[in-house]
Parts: structure tokens; sequence; C-alpha cells
């Protein structure tokens, strides 16, 4: 079985049963509605809107690492306070979520409320547009979690909409989940860069050390849940040439795309844990012209290696995101991450602090581009004995 085919397996787009509280049973599609029922499954009106837009953030994380270049999208459709139809974008090139929840609904999406995550679409791509859809299904009105920040959408999902005597309201309360679910497809519409992540694992001394704290890499681990989430992790050359490549091990994930940094190389570089047939899975950037072993992996000679232009070209590769996974204080990475912050080239970092003391004699176990400044939105969480911080430059 190809993996292709185990990540589709994973992702049908409805929602496990056993996943769905009480408040989301579901209204029979034919017929048999009882009053008892409909008490049951009221929401507050209040927190109605709340209630149905996060889990349209649920059901479209079930395509986590899936979507790009897309959004992560979830769809709940709503009639008479009753779920009657839920999806979620699987993959890009597949239908939206609005279509799989319509056809989830059947006829009971008529006179109905669809709950999206972002604003619906309005522009054939490789599918047709989701207003369309939301229209011929003669839905009453739509809720939104936030407008899309795609040039060709923004906001005219919105008037679309309205234009066909549909009433659109934004989800004001629960923008903020709604954007952090897509900061990398935000950041990449916004910027024409990829967003990035730095990732690294300190000592109790607060050295890099090139560990992975116990756990962390297993089925569950935040190592393996970060790999699947990203649609690429930069290593150097010297991680790529002496140890197994990262590989998350969460059901169904899509591995990311492996970027190594070469840099001042020989003619040669040997990555022994890339199989031939997985040569595509990644691309060694290099300042210097070098063989790769094994063959039919991409290499790009740069003239400057800098952040800059390789999240500009991960971009434009259909990367929304990338993890640097940063191994070792003084290597290849380093260089890339002077004036990280004054140039927002990564917008997220992630530290693990492991408890263990390190020395190691004449290296400088410290880094950290050239500025002081204090971190935004920070998040910690022990896990396994290990400390692990998250938070935004
Ligand atoms: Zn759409």
């Amino acid at each position: 079985m190809d993996s292709s085919l185990v990540s589709r397996l994973h992702l049908t787009p409805r929602a496990a049963a056993s996943t769905v509280s009480p408040c989301f049973a579901r209204l029979p599609v034919s017929g048999g509605r009882g009053v008892a029922a409909g008490l049951r499954c009221q929401a507050q009106a209040g927190d109605r809107d709340g209630l149905y837009m996060r889990r349209c953030v649920e059901l479209a994380r079930k395509a986590a690492g899936h979507t790009s270049p897309n959004p992560m999208v979830g769809c709940v459709i709503v009639r008479d306070g009753l779920v009657v139809g839920e999806g979620f974008h699987p993959k890009a090139g597949e239908p939206h979520a609005e279509v799989f929840a319509l056809r989830d609904a059947g006829d009971l999406a008529e006179k109905a409320t669809a709950y999206v995550s972002l604003e619906p679409c309005n522009h054939y791509g490789r599918t047709p547009p989701c207003t369309e859809a939301l229209i011929k299904a003669k839905v009453k009105d739509v809720v939104v979690g936030m407008t899309d920040p795609n040039p060709i959408v923004a906001s005219k999902g919105i008037e679309r909409l309205q234009s066909a005597g549909i009433d659109v309201r934004v989800c004001a309360e629960e923008e903020a989940i709604c954007r952090k679910l897509n900061e990398a497809y935000i950041h990449r519409m916004l910027t024409g860069k990829a967003f990035a992540t730095l990732r690294t694992t300190l000592s109790m001394n607060g050295a890099v050390v090139n560990q992975i704290g116990s756990g962390a890499d297993q089925p569950g681990g935040y190592y393996s849940q970060l790999l699947k989430e990203y649609d690429g992790v930069i290593i150097s050359s010297n991680l790529a040439k002496t140890t197994t490549l990262p590989i998350s091990h969460e059901a169904g994930a899509k591995q990311p795309l492996y970027i190594i940094i070469a840099l001042g190389e020989n003619s040669q570089l040997n990555i022994p844990f890339l199989n031939e047939e997985c040569a595509s899975e990644a691309i060694v950037l290099t300042d210097t012209p070098i063989t790769v072993e094994p063959a039919g992996v991409e290499v790009s000679v740069l003239d400057r290696i800098s952040l800059e232009p390789i999240l500009q070209l991960l971009a434009q590769r259909g990367l929304c995101s990338v993890l640097m996974d940063f191994r070792e204080a003084g290597g290849d990475l380093a260089s890339l991450l002077k004036n990280f912050q004054e140039e927002k080239l990564v917008q997220k970092v992630v530290v693990e602090l492991l408890p263990v003391w390190t020395v190691s004699k004449g290296i400088d176990l410290s880094f950290g581009g050239s500025q002081s400044f204090p971190l935004k939105d920070v998040e910690h969480k022990e896990v396994n004995g290990i400390v692990l911080l998250e938070g935004y430059v």
C-alpha cells in the first residue's frame, strides 16, 4: 500500500462517531426527527456560533499537513439547532469543506445555517466555487470564521453570498482560533514566504543539544506531531550525513520535504539514510556545485544562502510552513538565523528543555541572531520530564 493511500484512508471527510459530543448528535437524514433530540441538542443561543465554529476548526485539523498550498477548512451545516452535515477539505485538488458538508446534509441543507472556518471561495480553481454550491443548496445564512487573505477570494465570497440574498456574518469570538489554524497559510498569502518555526533542544545550562526528549519522536510526541503539521523541515547537511532523517510517526502523516542546507561542502554530499526511491522527498540548497548521493535529489546552487530567498523559494513550491530543526549551535543553520527577528523571517519558536547539563570544550553552544527581544503568546507544558515552551517572535 503506497503512502498516499494510507493518507487517504485516514482522511474520510466525516466525523468519527466517537468524537461527536452529545451536542453534535446528528439529525437522521431521512426523517425521524424527535422533539427530545431537538431539546437535547439545542445549544444556548449566545454560544451557539462559537460551538459550531470550534467544531469546524476541529474538523479542519483532521487534514493537518495535507492541504498545502490550500488552507485547512472545516464546515458544519446546522438546521433547527441540529448538525445535519459536516465536512473538511482533505487535500489540495479535492473538493472543499463546504462541498463535503453539503453532500452530507443532502436536502436538509435547505434553510440551514452553514458554518465555515474560512470565507467560502468564489473562483474557479481546481474545483468550482463553494459560494455557488451554498447558493444552489439554498442555505439560509452563512457564518464564517474569518475572511480569506487570498487576494483572489478577499471578501468576494461574502459579497457573492450576500448578493444571492444569503445572510453572512463573521463569528468574531472565534476569529482568533480560525486565524491560528491557518497561521502558515495566512503568512504565505500576505508575505510570499513560508511560515518558519525554529525548533531546538536545550540542556539545563542553556546549550543546544542534538537530542530529542524521550517519547517526543514517538506517536503522539510533540516532535512527531510537528513533523506531521509542517510542509518542510530544514536541516543541516551535517545532520543529513550522520543520522536518520526526521520522520513523523503520526497515523496517516505525510512526511515533510527535507530541505538540506549544505554550506562549504566539498564536491560530494552523501545522504546515507535516504533511499533512491525517496530522492524526490529532499532538496539540497548549496553555495557550491556538488554531487548528491543518492542520485535524483534536487540540488539548487544559490548565490547567497540566506533565509529570506529560501522561504520565498519554498512558498513558490507550494509550502506554507517549514520547521527549522536546529540541532547544533555552530552549524550551517546558525548563519541563516542572522537578523531573523528584524527581518521577520522566523515567526515561531519551539524550545524543548531537557534535564541534562552539557559541557563542550571550545564551542560556543549559544545562538540567537543579533537582537534581544521578548517572545509573545508563550505557552508551556511538561511531558515525560521535558519542558516544552513555544512562543511567537
Ligand atoms: Zn471553496
